[in-house]
């Protein structure tokens, strides 16, 4: 039996089979949730390739094999969470290394950057990517690592992911692209040159918004090995209960994404339209500054959107209306949610930085479920009379 559906069959094959096969003992289908930190080894200097749970569950590395291939790359890293993955990367760095980083990324990483890896001597410098040559003016003799995130949370803004990995080429630095918001399913970084791609597992891979999980997917051999060291060493594993919830969530990730993308333009079009909003932030859109480069680098916008209301009272008038769309943290779920990413998400952003990047007290960020549309648009059409 092998554990690997080939890389050449199609997305949606690869979503349900891709590194897992039938546990051989019993023929069970899914792979067994492995709940054990130990494995007994049969003789002193002679164990079965497991060992200690830290470093290797065959849960999480069906998990990995998985996701690897829906990247289509060849090895994948779960970890506790999207930003325990992100750590990792940058601990491949030493102090006097030089980070450049997106600046308008999810408001977690922004405080691990600016907040606590900092303090340990990495240095990091936050440019507008949308101009790869920004991100070239940002570089130094010690850059060792390139991060971005497309599109960009909340403003959806895109980053050339060719162009940039070619900036990245020519100075020697890693490109790590974060792909939670498209997933594999509308854009791969590998493909364009990304040498690690960062999920947020949390959102739409696993899509049922009950787990916390991250992961990173690699071409290299090197880069992996020393990865899978640093994982190793420093702990963030995720248990075998959440790989497994990951694992589950995936099989479906194609017929989820389908649906989140056709309700996410649904939505979007239907924001552009409503006389209540000022502007709508949506790649899919013919309007999006960058829809040229959207449809360059991916085949799908997913499900979110965000628009401008012009005030903190008129968000939070349409956010507290709303039946359907949830007010809640987080996205990638099948529910729809709605928040205001000034004061949840991107709270501990600096408000000058903030507003710098047009993340105002007026912007609403949806994650557009995969619920009826017309139920949706029913929905907000309530939440906006009168605004
Ligand atoms: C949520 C999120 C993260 C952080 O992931 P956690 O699983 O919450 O640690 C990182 N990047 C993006 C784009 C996210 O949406």
């Amino acid at each position: 039996m092998t554990h690997m559906t080939p890389s050449d069959d199609a997305f949606a094959t690869r979503a349900i089979h891709g590194g897992q096969a039938p546990e051989p003992t019993t023929g069970a289908i899914m792979p067994p949730i492995y709940q054990t930190s130990t494995y007994v080894q049969p003789e002193l200097g002679g164990h079965l390739g497991y060992e200690y749970a830290r470093v290797q569950n065959p849960t999480r590395e069906a998990l990995e094999r998985n996701l690897a291939s829906l990247e289509g790359g060849n090895f994948g890293l779960a970890f506790a969470s999207g930003l325990a993955a992100i750590e990792a990367v940058v601990k491949t760095l030493s102090a006097g290394d030089h980070v450049v980083s997106e600046e308008n990324t999810y408001g977690g990483t922004n405080r691990m950057f600016n907040k606590v890896l900092s303090r340990l001597g990495v240095d990091f410098t936050f440019v507008d990517s949308r101009d790869p040559e920004a991100v070239r003016d940002a570089l130094r003799p010690e850059t060792r690592l390139i991060h971005l995130e497309t599109p960009t949370n909340p403003m959806m803004r895109l980053c050339d992911l060719e162009a940039i990995a070619e900036i990245a080429g020519e100075a020697q630095a890693l490109l790590m692209v974060d792909n939670t918001f498209s997933t594999p399913f509308n854009q791969r970084p590998l493909e364009f040159g990304a040498d690690v791609v960062v999920h947020s597992t949390t959102k739409y891979l696993n899509g049922h918004s009950d787990v916390i999980g991250g992961a990173l997917v690699v071409d290299d051999e090197e880069l992996f090995d020393e990865l899978s060291f640093i994982r190793k060493s420093t702990g963030a594993v995720p248990g075998p209960m959440d790989a497994w919830l990951v694992l589950r969530g995936t099989k479906t990730l194609h017929l989820r994404m389908k649906a989140h993308n056709e309700n996410g333009l649904a939505v979007a079009r239907f924001l552009e339209e409503h006389p209540a909003t000022q502007a709508v932030h949506y790649p899919g859109l013919p309007s999006h500054p960058q829809h040229a480069l959207a449809l360059r680098q991916m085949t799908g916008f997913t499900g979110m959107v965000s628009v401008e209301l012009g005030s903190g009272e008129r968000a939070r008038t349409m956010v507290e209306r709303t039946r359907l769309f949830a007010l809640a943290e987080s996205l990638g779920g099948v529910e729809s949610l709605i928040g205001v990413p000034a004061l949840m998400t991107h709270a501990s952003v600096a408000p000058d930085r903030r507003d710098a990047m047009g993340v105002t007290e007026g912007l609403v960020r949806l994650s557009v479920g995969i619920e009826d549309p017309a139920d949706l648009l029913e929905d907000l059409t309530e939440a906006l009379k009168g605004l």
